[in-house]
């Protein structure tokens, strides 16, 4: 009686199944028949935002749909991952960020999502380094003039960033770390409206992407240019040198991004999304942008969900030894 009972519920669970994967099929066959919404965690005209509008467009004509940017601001860039990780997981609402994925699992006691639970992976994007950059008529015009103006003024100087988890404020920390500085950092919803004050003068410094920092630094009247944050310098810009060579030792900052979707969206659907990042990213009008910005395209076997998961596995316990060394956090 009892084995009859099993098996009558292992069949029943068992029709369950496949109608819910026949469900999943009908989906994905049919899929994307709406609009695409594609979520970024900061604000317009920032690093993130330029990305995520530079692919849009062409991921949006391999699937034959619009791909909507949304800009879901606020906490440190924590919002708009909570929006995805609590969204329908039928591919119409995605993510796209950068390492602050990482770093937040660490950096937050109460992170409203779990960054290697509750997303299904799309594929790495982008690599961008940063520059380090002041307002036009800060009184340092170069990097050693820069450290000893920061030194001699300590709790003085302000620093832009775009909040906690931010790789702005990641960038200002290994700054502070390596110069000594005492800085006022000031938070902004996105380094778009960061860059904004900074040319205005409001601001004294920002460390920002290359995506949004180079063609502002070739127009050469806004702002000054310090330095760039990785071991080699610009393709764009030989001449700009790295913060490493000028001194600060070591220093090494690169910007990695990442494409996600809700747990639980169907695969075939991950594998659709997949293709046409990859089919964005091979896009000869997008290659000549991430030149010009120096941005640099990831390999092949990166840009796939699984490059993506190592990836950020590997990312969040590297970060946790830092950021707990380094003793910081948020609420
Ligand atoms: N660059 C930013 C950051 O610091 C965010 C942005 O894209 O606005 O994380």
């Amino acid at each position: 009686m009892n084995a009859i009972h099993i098996t009558r519920r292992a069949v029943a669970c068992a029709c369950a199944c496949a109608a819910l994967a026949l469900a999943g099929n009908a989906l994905a066959a049919n899929w994307p028949d709406k609009p695409i919404t594609l979520v970024v965690p900061y604000s317009a005209g920032g690093p993130t935002d330029v990305v995520a509008r530079l692919l849009a467009v062409p991921m949006g004509q391999s699937l034959g749909q619009t791909v909507i940017v949304e800009n879901t601001v606020g906490a440190g860039g924590t919002l708009a991952p909570a929006r995805v990780a609590r969204a329908k997981a039928d591919g119409n609402t995605i993510l796209i960020h950068h390492m602050g994925m990482a770093t937040a699992m660490t950096l937050y006691k109460k992170l409203p999502y779990d960054s290697l639970k509750d997303f299904e992976y799309i594929g790495q994007v982008l690599d961008v380094p940063m520059t380090l950059l002041s307002r036009k008529d800060f009184p340092a015009n170069t990097l050693p003039e820069l450290l000893d103006y920061v030194k001699k003024n300590p709790d003085k100087v302000t620093l832009a960033n775009a909040g906690t988890g931010a790789v702005s404020q990641l960038c200002g920390m290994v700054f502070a770390q390596q110069s000594g500085a005492k800085l006022i950092t000031v938070p902004y919803k996105g380094t778009g409206p960061a860059m904004n004050d900074l040319m205005g003068g409001q601001v004294d410094l920002l460390c920002d992407q290359t995506t949004s920092t180079v063609p502002v630094i070739q127009d050469g009247k806004r702002v000054k240019v310090f330095g760039v944050t990785t071991p080699q310098r610009l393709a764009s810009m030989p001449s700009l040198p790295t913060l490493d060579e000028q001194g600060l030792k070591g220093f090494d900052v690169k910007v990695w991004h990442g494409m996600y979707a809700p747990k639980g969206t169907p695969k075939d659907v991950i594998d659709k999304l997949n293709k046409a990042l990859n089919a964005a990213l091979k896009d000869e009008m997008v290659k000549k942008r991430i030149a010009e910005l120096s941005a640099d395209l990831v390999s092949p076997d990166k840009a796939t969900p699984e490059g993506l998961r190592k990836h950020l596995e590997a990312e969040v316990a590297r970060w946790r030894t830092v950021i707990t060394a380094a003793g910081v956090s948020a609420e």
